[in-house]
């Protein structure tokens, strides 16, 4: 076990960092941020901070000597220098899993080597005929790049072969994926959070809005059949027991109209659509990885009430001529007994960057959701 008072190294420096370093600190850890850029949102709020490339060996070695255990809050860290400090201290979830998660192609050819629901789909090489593998596949399908794409960037979806001579020009020497396009009856995520012990436990299942590729709302517990709930809960734990997590591991998934779920994204850290947790649940997520990775037992995830989390965008400011003409009305959502407002510190406000998230409770859902949206059009002053 790694007792409180112990350092707990992150690598990345974004929002989930600093929700993670806000709850361990609130358990008398110590957090170590690993971050390349300054001024990080976590580097912020965190007790220690290391600025430098993921690639500088001596630094990452340095900052691995100082903590007692090592974790993300990131997918695209290289993993070749993790490999380099595998020796000098424990990181959760091991660095072979997060070589499978943040690549697509990696990600997808696990899914479908396990026997795991996941949609159809093919690969294609830097240099490999996507043309075909569109035609193969059948459209409408959607192009992914193989690395680095989050918040529906790098992706495209084809609709018909008019579209096919666009996406190869947008793909030009890049590994793809080419999927089937689904249309889901609804998107949820579950969260797993198992202990090096091998004791896991799930948050309740979050149903997704997403709104030009990005996440908009998160209903919790999601609209769906208790046994829709139960298998995606089913899924999960064993998905996380078969990638080894130690920690988070948040698993995407479409719903179809019968209730089929198909396995779409794997993220092995704290996830936006866990955001909820942090006001309606008995233990956050972020508590809870700091629970996993530290060996303390896991906490309790029931909920303590519904709840729906909305993002707040960076399009919640008013822009008018390149000038920002106003912020968002921060007083309708703080004025709301029933609202819950979390920012991130970020200076600079821009379309579709993440600037901070509310949580509404009540006792339904559907309440729930009515206030949300009724909050999030007066944050946006009714654009
Ligand atoms: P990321 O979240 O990394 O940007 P995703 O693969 O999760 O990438 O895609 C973002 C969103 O785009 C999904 O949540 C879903 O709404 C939509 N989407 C992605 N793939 C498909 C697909 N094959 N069929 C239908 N919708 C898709
Ligand atoms: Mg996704």
């Amino acid at each position: 076990m790694v007792p409180p008072g112990k350092t707990i190294g992150v690598l990345g420096g974004g929002q989930l960092g600093r929700m993670f370093a806000h709850a361990a600190e609130r358990l008398g850890y110590r957090v170590h941020i690993y971050e390349p850029a300054a001024g990080s949102p976590a580097g912020e709020v965190a007790a220690l901070e290391t600025n430098a490339p993921y690639e500088d060996v001596a630094q990452l070695r340095a900052f691995a000597e100082g903590c007692a255990v090592v974790t993300y809050e990131f997918e695209n860290i290289p993993t070749e220098p993790l490999r380099q400090i595998e020796g000098v201290v424990t990181l959760h979830s091991p660095w072979r899993v997060l070589e499978i998660c943040q690549n697509r192609t990696r990600e997808k050819n696990w899914l479908r080597q396990h026997g795991f629901p996941h949609v159809a789909f093919l690969e294609v090489a830097a240099d490999g005929d996507l043309a075909a593998a569109i035609q193969s596949i059948g459209m409408p399908c959607v192009v992914k790049t193989a690395d680095f794409g989050y918040d529906g960037k790098g992706q495209m979806k084809v609709g018909d072969a008019g579209a096919i001579a666009a996406a190869v020009a947008a793909f030009k020497n890049q590994r793809a994926v080419v999927e089937k396009f689904i249309t889901f009856a609804c998107e949820v995520s579950v969260i797993v959070a198992r202990a090096a012990s091998g004791d896991m436990r799930t948050f309740p299942v979050a149903e997704n809005i997403h709104t030009h590729h990005i996440l908009d709302f998160s209903i919790v517990p999601a609209r769906v059949p208790a046994t829709v709930a139960e298998a995606a809960e089913r899924l999960g734990k064993a998905i996380a027991e078969k990638l080894g997590v130690v920690g988070l591991l948040a698993i995407e998934l479409f719903v179809g109209a019968d209730g089929e779920i198909l396995v779409n994204e794997l993220a092995p850290r704290p996830h936006n659509s866990g955001h909820a947790t942090m006001d309606a649940c008995v233990t956050s997520q972020f508590e809870q990885h700091v629970r996993a990775v530290c060996g303390l037992p896991l906490g309790s995830p029931a909920m303590t009430s519904a709840a729906v989390m909305v993002n707040i965008l960076g399009d919640a400011w008013t822009w008018q001529d390149g000038r920002m003409t106003a912020e968002p009305d921060w007083a309708a959502v703080l004025g709301d007994a029933r609202a819950r407002l979390h920012l991130y510190g970020k200076r600079e406000p821009r379309v579709g960057r993440k600037m901070g998230h509310f949580t509404v409770v009540a006792s339904t859902v559907d309440e729930a959701f009515r206030v949300a949206r009724e909050l999030k059009a007066k944050l946006h002053r009714s654009r």
